[in-house]
């Protein structure tokens, strides 16, 4: 039986499942039996949109992959997939809780002087490490068809199947030196985007739901504050609409889990 996914199911494992079947319904050659032991692998393991073993005990972890190292040859080599495994993705996660640590003394302190410098490498790590988990779930020992319900959400945001998958394809290929291909889903238009991630971080962390934003371009506070940004922005900590974050805490900690 195939396993179906709900557009909110998309939402859920922020599009993992999407890109898999993405990914591994180009050139798979296993048997039809495969896939579907494979898809159903998969979505058993994500079942809302948390990563089992990406974090415990109050510290970010290395998850353990959800195939053996061996088991996406010979589309993907066993030794290149341990080391990447081992050494990079664990990288990302030393980096991530280091870089916490380090942010954590700093408010302790009361000394913000670098903070430019600690948000860069929270970017860095928290998104290698974010990416690096949605990753190997977006692959599978044979690669899985694509579901229904997300065939139906790609027909609907890109005009067919084939067309999605072809941009998803040619998105990934023209990624301007390091980074990643995305097949995401936009809340506020409810709908999926093909996106490119040049290396990964760009001060973002992939993943995260923003709860509470405030506009410092130029345009938000050029005109009454001129150069005085600072000013701007500790009007702004005076304007904060804390319920409005509060709810949207409540709606992504329950999609979650959901
Ligand atoms: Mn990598």
């Amino acid at each position: 039986m195939e396993p179906r996914i709900s557009r909110r199911d998309v939402l859920k494992i922020g599009g993992a499942a999407a890109l898999g079947a993405l990914g591994l319904s180009i050139g798979a050659t296993s048997r039809a039996d495969d896939k579907t032991e494979g898809a159903q692998a998969m979505a058993k393991t994500e079942g809302g949109i948390a990563i089992p073993g990406a974090f415990e005990n109050g510290q970010y972890a290395l998850p353990k992959l959800p195939y053996a190292y061996n088991a996406l040859e010979p589309l993907h080599d066993g030794k290149a997939l341990e080391i990447h495994h081992t050494k990079h993705h664990a990288g990302y996660v030393k980096g991530l809780n280091t870089t916490l640590e380090k942010l954590q003394a700093a408010r302790k302190a009361s000394d913000f002087a670098a903070v430019k410098a600690l948000s860069r490498d929270l970017a860095f790590h928290g998104s290698g490490h974010v990416l690096h988990c949605l990753y190997w779930h977006s692959m599978c020992p044979g690669g899985a068809k694509v579901p229904d319900e997300l065939a139906k959400a790609m027909n609907d945001g890109f005009g067919s199947l084939e067309g999605a998958q072809a941009q998803f394809a040619a998105a990934t290929k023209a990624v301007e030196g390091s980074g990643w291909g995305v097949l995401a889903y936009e809340p506020v238009g409810d709908r999926l985007l093909i996106l490119q991630a040049e290396r990964h971080q760009n001060l973002t962390v992939w993943g995260v739901v923003p709860l509470l934003v405030c506009d410092v371009w130029e345009h938000a506070y050029y005109l009454q504050y001129a150069n005085k940004r600072d000013d701007w922005v500790d009007n702004f900590m005076k304007l904060a609409n804390w319920q409005f974050a509060a709810a949207r805490l409540a709606a992504a900690r329950a999609n979650r889990t959901a």
